[in-house]
């Protein structure tokens, strides 16, 4: 139970592609958190016993969506000796141990507050080190805190020594046991799935790693038939255009990153049989990589391997972001969070890169952070817009980030999540880590 309010004086941006605001609005929302009025304020009926919010003329957005985040970190670069390969292992035989286990609880829960406080009430993690996020959603919906809803994935699912192996993944060769490892993910609690179909940046060992294939296609199919068996959907990482056919041809609902489109990519992305619900979805992160091309790598300390791969995957985003808006392929929005530079108060840095490098307007922006969110991930019924009978997730910002821009979400006036309401919420910043990527 939460307590019934109403939001008054406020302007609703809908979050719809056009950018649709409703001026001199109000919000009422009801004691199990939902909403039951939103709109003209001329039309809202009186309510009696409701706690009162003068919006004072402010604004007021859907609660964003972080369709892509990892949790295990907060991500502020680690100095260079943390990031070889060495010191890699030894850090995730740390984090499957019983203190690392703790330590990664309270990491996870405390990073998921921080999105809270920023605005995100819903994350879809998509790559934990173990089941440290399906733990921090446990204790949310038990009530221990207040805290956004969490669609956690567990380890994703990866080829040995591909992508993310061993430290958070789980390994598999065969159909059956990649198969076997999503009904493990499944009975542990995860409700996202996650594969690694190509090589990353951050852990390539070769220049051109990034994007080249690993998992064949018949193992993601395994994966994907098995995760839409129990009504789940599947996320790949996958940049390159070959990655990116072969997973959506195995069923992929969402592809993280992404890759230049040929036409059977542009025609799977829009019908796609295999995947859960007959179409696909782009989730682009360009934070996984902006940061390490537009900084000096003197500032930035990763090596040429990274940087060049960081370079290459930046563009092939770019491309495939040009590509989803020029065939109408629907764009959600993630942010990476936990990866080096990408922290967990930014998420409305995502929305700013995408505008202003992937060339989608604000509108759009804040739409594959709101209503495509919730519809890629099929909540749409209770989260994404701010309409009555959906649960009061909403932001109140001090300026209008469709014309002032999305810096609005830095210090949000308002959060209220499932109908609890955050005023003014605080979160922990890194200064100099901001200062850097306020340089671009
Ligand atoms: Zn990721």
């Amino acid at each position: 139970m939460s307590t019934a309010f109403v939001l008054d004086h406020v302007t609703i941006l809908t979050g719809d592609r056009a950018g649709t605001t409703i001026n001199d609005a109000a919000i009422v929302v009801d004691t199990q958190g939902k909403i039951e009025y939103a709109g003209p304020r001329k039309d809202m009926t009186a309510r009696v016993g409701y706690r009162y919010y003068d919006g004072g003329n402010r604004f007021v957005t859907p609660g964003l969506i972080n369709a892509h985040a990892h949790l295990f970190s907060d991500g502020k670069p680690l100095p260079a000796f943390m990031t070889s390969e060495k010191a890699e292992n030894l850090v995730a035989k740390f984090m499957h141990s019983k203190p690392g286990e703790l330590l990664l609880n309270k990491r996870t829960k405390t990073n998921v507050l921080t999105q809270m406080n920023s605005g995100v009430t819903t994350i879809r993690s998509l790559g934990d080190a173990r089941y440290e996020a399906v733990r921090v959603r446990d204790a949310i919906e038990r009530g221990d805190y207040l805290g956004p809803r969490v669609y956690p994935s567990g380890p994703l699912l990866a080829m040995p020594g591909g992508h993310g192996a061993p430290q958070i993944a789980l390994c598999s060769t065969t159909p059956a046991e990649a198969a076997q490892q999503v009904r493990d993910n499944l009975a542990a609690g995860s409700t996202a799935i996650k594969i690694a179909a190509t090589g990353g940046v951050t852990d390539a060992r070769e220049i051109g790693q990034a994007g080249t294939p690993e998992m064949p296609e018949e193992q993601m199919r395994a994966i994907c038939e098995t995760a839409h068996e129990a009504g789940i959907i599947v996320a790949a990482h996958a940049q390159s255009a070959e990655g990116i056919a072969m997973a959506l041809r195995a069923g992929v609902d969402t592809i993280e990153h992404g890759a230049s489109m040929n036409d059977e990519i542009v025609g799977l992305f829009k019908d796609n049989p295999n995947s859960l619900r007959g179409s696909s979805a782009l989730i682009p992160t360009l934070q996984a990589c902006l940061p390490l091309v537009k900084l000096d790598p003197k500032v930035t300390g990763i090596n040429e391997i990274v940087r060049a791969n960081a370079e290459m995957i930046y563009e092939e985003m770019l491309a495939g972001i040009r590509d989803a808006l020029e065939h109408d392929i629907m764009i959600g929005m993630g942010t990476d969070s936990a990866l080096t530079h990408v922290t967990h108060y930014n998420t409305w840095r995502e929305m700013d890169y995408v505008q202003r490098y992937g060339g989608l307007t604000a509108a759009h922006a804040l739409h594959a952070a709101t209503q495509a969110n919730a519809q890629l991930l099929a909540i749409d019924n209770i989260t994404g817009s701010l309409e009555a009978d959906k649960d009061a997730d909403l932001v109140v910002l001090d300026t209008n980030p469709l014309q002032a821009g999305f810096r609005a979400f830095t210090d949000p006036y308002l959060v209220a999540t499932r109908g609890h309401v955050l005023q003014q919420p605080q979160v922990k910043r890194f200064d100099k880590l901001d200062e850097k990527l306020d340089t671009f």
